[in-house]
């Protein structure tokens, strides 16, 4: 297939390019290249056949239409927005211009080349959101989101991807475009930017800096490999039924201080504190994050029974993968740290 990824150059599209390319797909990555992107991401595929990339702007509707007319993709995965929750609170405007006007732009692209092309059956609109358009659950494990669990965004930016959800629906009831959705719990692993917790608390480990951890770090969150992420999206994009929607998550409930903990012991064995002492004692409570949902899980039980997926490593592998990549990839993450205004975002209410 030609696949049309857009945000390609961001952390978890990225991951997408590599593994399409890998698979023998074509790729078409499309990006603004935000502070959020890198294209070192997709460095080992960059030169390949079948690889291009189109610098452009989600938010310019005229360069969308001549990029599907150009390239005439078999699908569509629609992944680039703005998707740092602190960065919603203190800017809201930016999120509502990419994820829903943004949005809006790709379907209207999308709908007029499908139609051009005479409105081939099996091309595909995919698009990725976030779990955190249901909001926040109760403590009790027996209550999951599924793909029938009410709306409940909460932040600008869960609020921006439940409005491009909502769109991406009513262009499959109103104009009959194809497309298949996918909402999935928080992604961690290699090409994480710098700003986002996991990389925060491995990176201010090594620096002897606090780690930072809002409210009393009781917030339960669900972590899922981004190569497994990855893996489920292009099951979806591939065999996924019309207009269908798939959670996507690694059963992998964790407290934020469990896993800051859990990444504080991988340190402590493959890169010991000079003075010996464990890298939990740099943990430090800061003031939480206003309207913190206090717990996203996922039952991906549509997508395990109807399209075999199941993630490929458990939670422990893959942090010990995350924090082996991040020794052994520093100028990647100095290079992003040194980016403007980049770095001060978690926890910098200390
Ligand atoms: P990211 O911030 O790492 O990457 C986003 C990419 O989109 C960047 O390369 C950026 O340059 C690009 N982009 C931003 N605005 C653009 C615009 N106006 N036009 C074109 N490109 C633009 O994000 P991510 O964490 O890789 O998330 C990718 C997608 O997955 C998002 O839609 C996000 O909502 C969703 N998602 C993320 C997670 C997670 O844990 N990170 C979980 C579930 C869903």
């Amino acid at each position: 297939m030609k696949l049309l990824i857009t945000g390609g150059a961001g952390f978890i599209g990225s991951a997408v390019v590599r593994l399409a390319m890998a698979r023998g797909h074509e790729v078409v990555n499309l990006d603004a290249l935000t502070y959020a992107a890198c294209l070192d991401n997709v460095a080992s595929v960059a030169d390949q056949p079948g690889y291009v990339f189109e610098q452009a702007d989600i938010r310019d509707l005229p360069a969308l239409k001549r990029i599907f007319a150009e390239h005439q993709p078999d699908a569509v995965m629609h992944l680039a927005a703005e998707s740092h929750v602190d960065r919603s609170i203190d800017g809201p405007g930016a999120f509502i211009e990419t994820n829903v006007m943004g949005t809006y732009n790709m379907l209207e692209a999308a709908r007029e080349y499908w139609i051009a092309q005479g409105r081939p059956e099996g091309f595909r609109f995919h698009h990725i959101s976030t779990d955190e358009v249901f909001g926040s659950l109760p403590a009790d494990p027996s209550v999951m989101f599924t793909e029938d669990t009410a709306y409940d965004p909460r932040s600008p930016y869960s609020a921006s991807k439940a409005s491009s959800d909502h769109l991406v629906r009513a262009w499959h009831e109103t104009y009959g475009l194809p497309v298949v959705l996918t909402n999935c719990s928080n992604n961690y692993g290699p090409f994480h930017f710098p700003e986002k917790l996991i990389p925060v608390v491995i990176l201010n480990a090594l620096a002897g800096k606090p780690l930072p951890i809002y409210g009393k770090g009781e917030n339960i969150r669900d972590w899922l490999y981004v190569e497994d992420h990855a893996d489920a999206l292009l099951l979806v994009v591939e065999k996924g039924a019309l207009g269908r929607s798939y959670n996507i998550g690694g059963e992998n409930e964790r407290t934020n201080l469990d896993l800051v903990k859990t990444l504080c012991g991988i340190l402590d064995a493959k890169r010991p504190r000079a003075d010996g002492k464990p890298y939990a004692e740099q943990i430090t409570f800061v003031t939480d994050r206003p309207g913190h949902d206090a717990r996203y899980a996922i039952d991906p039980s549509r997508i395990r029974d109807e399209l075999g997926w199941r993630p490929s490593v458990t939670v422990e592998e893959g942090l010990d993968r995350t924090v082996q990549w991040y020794l052994e990839n520093e100028d990647w993450w100095r290079a992003l740290q040194e980016r403007d205004g980049v770095g001060e975002r978690l926890g910098k209410s200390a």
